[in-house]
């Protein structure tokens, strides 16, 4: 049986202590804490909220910023970009947070090769800090909703090879990616031997450029995804709900689930 963890994508503005009890009131196993603006957080804050999550049984992980991008051409801003990362990464560990998500960065217009040579040099050199400081957290570069954007899924699986790093599935960006064309089982054939599976997943609005906003989740959306899972029975996931409603329909995604 696989076990998944649903939980919810930020605190939905209660603040991230009422937010993880609220999650434990409704009976989810997770909860994913966003830097969205910024890493306004202390270690202190941080210890106090890995108490919250074991004593209301949250599993952790973290957003950083959305302001991110490795593969900038302005150097002072992959140096920003990192601190970014590097601070999530320090609040993660202190949170017992793991994986940390982030959106990579972005093609504009160059040869993807080049960016992906470009994301993985720094994601080699971020690693190399955390293993310096010793906190235990991994690094997850999340599947974008634009084909702009820093990437899809299999860039994102030979990233990981290379690189050694975890990576989040985006459903909902890939449905955008593709233009609504996606095989769940497909995707999850290429998933189901990683030791656990880090996921968003949400309803979508999406042009020929892809992602445009997340939306309610809807049970005809969900079951597609959630047949593909018990079919290929990985060992465990999390799955994030980053809906306008992210309490209510990480509750439902865990309902129709079963
Ligand atoms: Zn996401």
């Amino acid at each position: 049986m696989t076990k998944i963890y649903f939980g919810n994508a930020g605190s939905g503005g209660l603040g991230n202590e009422k937010g993880i009890k609220h999650a434990g009131e409704l009976g989810l196993d997770a909860m994913e804490v966003a830097f969205t603006y910024g890493v306004r957080m202390s270690n202190s804050m941080a210890k106090k909220i890995k108490k919250t999550a074991e004593k209301n049984n949250i599993r952790l992980s973290v957003h950083a910023p959305y302001y991110i991008n490795l593969a900038s051409k302005d150097r002072s801003k992959i140096t920003a970009s990192k601190k970014r990362i590097l601070k999530s990464c320090e609040r993660a560990h202190y949170m017992d947070a793991s994986p940390v998500v982030f959106h990579a960065g972005f093609y504009q217009s160059r040869n993807h090769e080049d960016i992906y040579n470009m994301i993985k040099k720094q994601i080699l050199d971020i690693k190399k800090k955390i293993r310096s400081k010793g906190w235990k957290v991994k690094l997850a570069p999340e599947t974008t909703g634009k084909p702009s954007q820093f990437a899809g899924l299999d860039e994102l699986l030979r990233l990981k090879r290379s690189a050694g790093c975890s990576i989040c599935i985006d459903f909902a960006h890939l449905y955008a990616r593709s233009q609504g064309n996606i095989d769940y089982n497909e995707i999850m054939k290429k998933l189901k031997h990683l030791s656990h599976i880090h996921c968003h997943f949400s309803g979508i609005t999406y042009t020929t450029k892809g992602e445009r906003s997340h939306k309610l989740m809807e049970k005809d959306f969900f079951m597609p995804l959630a047949k593909a899972i018990k079919k290929a029975k990985p060992k465990s996931m999390t799955i994030i709900n980053e809906s306008p409603d992210v309490f209510g329909d990480a509750v439902k995604m865990k309902k129709w689930f079963g």
